[in-house]
């Protein structure tokens, strides 16, 4: 039996980022057994929960699957609810079963807090989770297919008036997706644009109170230019069923109402018999360990950590790098070595008003508009790389660029539509075949026998590269660089030929074939023959090239995928990569069988 036991309960962003440290520490501790335990078999990319509710992102476009992020490490995973944990015996408990543990980090994230607001919990959709996501999703589609059978007026605008409650960057992100989304939505029911009333209510003086004054400018001047009412100053007192009411005696009807106002710890969390701070957080010391256990660390949205700037707040730099600091310390207690201080650095804030528009403040510098939505998109990727590797990066750029519910340009829909890689696959028989056919033709020739084959006209060689209406720099680049180095270029340009002929033949990297086809051909079109033995014309719009780079841009739509080894390599290729991320090293052989146990 190992003698350390390490669960690690939930597997949000804290949870994946200790997944990954404490392999990282402990990777080649054998007596070492390390746990996840997870409600759901997959990780839900919380921050871009709004672009789900909004309609930009389908579901799986914010999914990661846990069992993938935790391939090649030594953290087990278990999907299972955990209900309470005995404190005193150190187990975690479900309603299916019990978790021992020497080591728990408790990083659950956390829930919606209503402050008492009576009405409120009843009354509002929240955005804390991928169902309540879903649920806002499914409200808006209602609201706007009761609002067109609606015949009085005042009935429909009020079931067209969208409230979000709470001006941080939830709030405010999920405004820039409703403003756009309801947009469609009008045009889709043949609604007017303006019968839609969009409102967001802050309690506070400012909204996105952590965003520097200059940007929160921005972003005010944004929404209201795209037609979005901000209410500052204006706390809600009370909640009925389509009715808020403000301190001030003002109240909205509204068809939807959203609370994003403030989070608090998970009740589950709040219960388990730990000392807790504000809003039911575990209080911890600076190693993040329970102030009442020390074999008990605590992270991300479920730790009260105050320092001298506050309290750390519910953000995914605080969950990330108080699970690093806890990971490590864990480690060092194992190895008996000294505990390390949590300090937390937070490097900025970004928030996306819709698909098109951002704010952000990183690493002090100030951003907005396009530039601040990159910087959202590149942050992301780079999580999304660290945690599931390069398919994570790839699904991201599917659902958000190409796969994206609305605002696709036009050019974006026609590069998307799907077809069978196996017509490909015809194609690429024959290009290889072409390939193929040439280059042993000019090993027939000689080219490989030491002999120029290549240089300028009346020399004998049998390819000229510079004819009458080859470009200047081209011909500049062959008197100068390839005639003086002819033997090296030939053989260089056979063997190109044949290893592509061989590539496409077997559909072995046929991505990257396609691209070395593609600069070949051109190559052909910008010189005066189109082929060994050709007579010097003109060959620019040479019929035989120009097909030859059609149909090797067509290669790169996965045409190797089909009846050809990129079918079994590119899986095989993206699993050593992230076995070398998780590991440092390479295991060729072993990484083959889990490849095809993986087809099977
Ligand atoms: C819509 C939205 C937008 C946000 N935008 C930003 C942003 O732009 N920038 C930013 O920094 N932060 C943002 N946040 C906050 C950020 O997402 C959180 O601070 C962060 O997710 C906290 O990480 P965590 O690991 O503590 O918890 P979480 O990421 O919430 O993970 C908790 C995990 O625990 C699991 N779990 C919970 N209870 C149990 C149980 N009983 N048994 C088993 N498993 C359980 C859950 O399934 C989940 O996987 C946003 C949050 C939301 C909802």
């Amino acid at each position: 039996m190992p003698q350390k036991r390490i669960v690690i309960l939930g597997a949000g962003f804290g949870g994946l980022t200790e997944a990954k440290a404490i392999h990282k520490y402990l990777k080649n501790d054998q007596d070492v057994d390390i746990l996840m335990v997870n409600q759901s078999p997959y990780h839900v990319y919380l921050t871009e929960l709004h672009e789900v509710a909004g309609s930009r992102v389908s579901e799986d476009g914010i999914l990661v699957p846990i069992e993938h992020v935790l391939e090649h490490t030594k953290v087990r995973f278990v999907q299972d609810t955990i209900k309470t944990v005995d404190v005193d015996n150190h187990k975690l408990i479900s309603d299916e079963a019990e978790y021992p543990f020497d080591y728990l980090i408790v990083a659950c994230g956390s829930q919606p807090a209503y402050f008492g607001i009576p009405g409120m919990k009843e009354n509002a959709l929240t955005l804390w989770s991928l169902d309540d996501a879903k649920k806002i999703h499914q409200h808006v589609l209602d609201v706007f297919e009761q609002a067109s059978k609606e015949k009085d007026p005042a009935k429909r605008k009020e079931l067209l008036t969208f409230v979000v409650g709470g001006g941080g960057f939830t709030g405010v992100e999920m405004m820039g997706e409703l403003r756009q989304w309801t947009e469609v939505l009008c045009k889709r029911y043949g609604i007017p644009k303006e019968e839609r009333t969009l409102i967001i209510v802050e309690a506070l003086p400012k909204i996105l109170p952590n965003l520097p004054d200059s940007l929160i400018e921005k972003a005010k001047n944004y929404m209201t230019k795209k037609g979005i009412n901000i209410m500052t100053d204006s706390p809600i007192t009370e909640v009925e069923p389509g009715i808020i009411h403000l301190k001030s005696g003002e109240t909205i009807k509204a068809g939807t109402f959203i609370w994003t106002g403030g989070v608090e710890a998970k009740d589950f969390v709040k219960n388990i018999g730990l000392r807790t701070g504000k809003r039911g957080k575990i209080e911890v010391n600076k190693y993040m360990q329970s102030v009442d256990d020390p074999n008990i660390y605590v992270i991300g949205d479920d730790a009260y950590f105050v320092t001298e700037h506050g309290e750390m707040p519910a953000l995914v730099e605080s969950a990330m790098e108080s699970a690093e600091c806890a990971c490590y310390n864990i480690a060092a207690d194992i190895h008996g070595q000294p505990k390390k201080e949590f300090k937390l650095e937070l490097r900025g804030v970004m928030v996306s008003i819709g698909s098109t528009y951002a704010v952000a403040h990183v690493m002090n510098m100030k951003m907005s508009g396009v530039f601040a939505l990159l910087m959202k998109h590149l942050v992301n990727l780079n999580f999304l790389f660290g945690v599931g590797g390069i398919e994570s990066i790839v699904k991201y750029i599917k659902y958000h660029f190409f796969q994206s519910n609305r605002g696709r340009p036009m050019i974006i829909k026609h590069m998307t539509v799907k077809s069978q890689t196996f017509w490909l696959s015809l194609i690429r028989f024959f290009l290889g075949l072409l390939w193929i056919t040439e280059g042993i033709t000019k090993v027939q020739d000689g080219w490989l026998s030491g002999y120029a084959k290549i240089g300028d006209v009346g020399s004998g060689a049998s390819l000229q590269l510079v004819g009458p209406s080859t470009p200047g720099w081209y011909a500049w680049i062959a008197e100068h660089i390839i005639y003086p180095n002819a033997i090296f270029f030939q053989s260089l340009i056979v063997l190109t030929e044949l290893a592509l002929g061989l590539m496409f033949i077997f559909g072995f990297l046929t991505f990257i074939g396609g691209i070395i086809s593609a600069f070949m051909s051109i190559n052909f079109m910008l010189s005066a023959s189109a082929s060994a033995g050709a007579a010097v014309t003109p060959s620019l719009l040479n019929p035989g090239n120009l097909w030859i780079l059609v149909l090797s841009i067509a290669m790169l739509g996965g045409a190797g995928r089909a009846f050809g080894l990129d079918y079994y390599f590119m899986p095989y290729l993206k699993e050593l990569i992230r076995y070398y991320q998780r590991n440092h090293r390479l295991a060729l052989i072993p990484l083959i069988k889990h490849v095809l146990k993986k087809d099977q």
